[in-house]
């Protein structure tokens, strides 16, 4: 009997060493990781360098205060900045976290310029903004709020691509729309650049924010740094973590200046949240990120995955039913019950992926992926629909 809470419906493999794309079980076997530790580990197991930078950053200050003048959070923030539509940065252990800063910073602005009856957002059927209770409220999903209390008010929901039902949930108590450019746990659902630019348009003329989730799909998952850079859109405020510390906990809000400006002493904190040694990692992950090439490499391999599906939908059209995602954040809708499946895929095949809502199965590799990889985790794939195949024809038919 384990002394942990029952919250996770754990596998009984437990990994002790991981390399590239790979990791291995206490026996030695090799799994193929299409899971990413679900999308944190982009430069996969074992970077070199962010094992080099967690060895020097250990060597040196682990934790100081926010209270004090942490450098490599500066020049992280900075370097963010740089990349990205925003000019002021909130760091955070979480994405969770990082949604709750964005929706603090969404509600605070709109109470400095004296108007603090707008702190209604506008959130989308199917998302996930994480675990606390303001992000279950937002997030919506009623599995995650019951037995929880009163759901945190302030939050409505509009369904993604339906620009109409955004419009009709504007009231003079909205403040933001909060949405993830490509929904990861819910499905795999991408919002069209359509949708996106006419969601920046309704929060303009509407004087509210918008606000993007990118815990998951951001920091080059989709081929772009951000997904939002898809649309040709400029978000008010973006919310990032998973990758962003390669494996270290970090999160990050991102925020236009004025957005954030109201956001002074006393408004908000965290006693973790860009620690040195979060920093160093976070400096550490965006140097692979952010170096010439990297990223054009990630859209080459998720344009290369896109198509190895489509030859995999097109063998095997009584399993897959639908294509969704964006770069390396792909889902397959398949008719196989997906728990079981990738159950199956682990168990069977050696390969890690993760299921998500509306029964789809998310390929989330880590961004260092080859095209090699890609062949593999397809073969396996085919190969667990086969062995599904061959068990059917094998049960004696009823009657
Ligand atoms: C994982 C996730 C979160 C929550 O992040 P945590 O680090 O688990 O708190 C929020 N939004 C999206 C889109 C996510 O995928």
């Amino acid at each position: 009997m384990s002394a942990l809470y029952g919250t996770y419906a754990r596998s009984e493999l437990a990994f002790e060493r991981g390399e590239g794309m790979r990791l291995y079980d206490q026996h030695g076997r090799s799994y193929l990781d299409f899971h990413s530790g679900v999308a944190v580990n982009a430069l996969g197991h074992g970077d070199a360098h962010l094992v080099t930078a967690l060895k020097a950053a250990a060597e040196k200050v682990w934790h100081t205060a926010n209270t004090f003048t942490i450098p490599e959070q500066e020049r992280l923030g900075q370097r963010l900045v740089e990349a990205s539509f925003a000019d002021s940065v909130f760091f955070t252990n979480s994405g969770a976290e990082a949604i709750e800063c964005a929706i603090k910073t969404a509600r605070h602005y709109f109470w400095a310029k004296g108007q603090p009856d707008r702190y209604e957002i506008i959130a989308f059927t199917g998302s996930f903004h994480g675990r606390t209770l303001g992000t279950i409220a937002a997030g919506g999903n009623p599995d995650y709020l019951e037995g929880f209390g009163p759901a945190a008010p302030g939050f409505k929901h509009a369904r993604p691509g339906d620009l109409d039902s955004v419009k009709a949930l504007i009231s003079p108590q909205s403040c933001a729309i909060l949405i993830e450019p490509v929904q990861g746990e819910g499905g795999v659902t991408a919002m069209t650049s359509e949708f996106m630019q006419g969601l920046r348009k309704l929060c303009d003329e509407n004087d509210m924010l918008l606000v993007l989730d990118e815990v998951q799909c951001g920091y080059g998952r989709t081929g772009r740094f951000f997904a939002y850079e898809w649309s040709g859109i400029t978000p008010d405020i973006v919310a990032v973590a998973k990758a962003i510390g390669g494996g270290f906990p970090l999160g990050a809000c991102l925020a236009k200046g004025d957005v954030a400006s109201s956001m002074v002493p006393g408004t908000h904190g965290s006693t973790y949240g860009g620690n040195p040694l979060a920093s160093a990692m976070g400096n550490a992950v965006l140097d692979r990120i952010l170096a010439p090439g990297f990223i054009d490499h990630v859209n080459q391999m998720g344009q290369k995955l896109a198509w190895h599906l489509q030859q995999l939908a097109q063998r095997y059209p009584d399993y897959v039913l639908e294509l969704r995602g964006k770069g390396l954040l792909a889902g397959i809708k398949i008719t196989p019950p997906v728990r079981d499946f990738v159950s199956r895929l682990r168990d069977d095949h050696q390969m890690l992926v993760i299921g998500a809502g509306d029964n789809v199965l998310r390929l989330l590799p880590p961004l260092i992926v080859t095209e090699a990889d890609i062949i593999e985790a397809v073969e396996k794939i085919a190969a667990a629909f086969d062995a599904i195949e061959a068990e059917t024809a094998s049960v004696p038919a009823v009657g």
